[in-house]
């Protein structure tokens, strides 16, 4: 199981938010940690949540 220390994750992709809490994934690949928003339900796998904060802050 991977370590996932919820203040290195950037805010919420969809609403900003810090609110997060780790839970689980799942797709063909198997099952991964992954970080869900407690305020928009917004779900990431966590090697994509921060890459997609990332790619949002490099449009605006
Ligand atoms: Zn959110």
């Amino acid at each position: 199981m991977s370590q996932i220390d919820l203040s290195k994750m950037a805010p919420c992709p969809f609403c900003g938010s810090t609110d997060l809490r780790i839970t689980d994934w799942w797709d063909e690949d198997g099952e991964y940690d992954a970080i869900e928003c407690c305020q928009c339900k917004g779900c990431a796998p966590a090697d994509k949540w921060n890459h997609r904060a990332t790619s949002q802050e490099a449009r605006s």
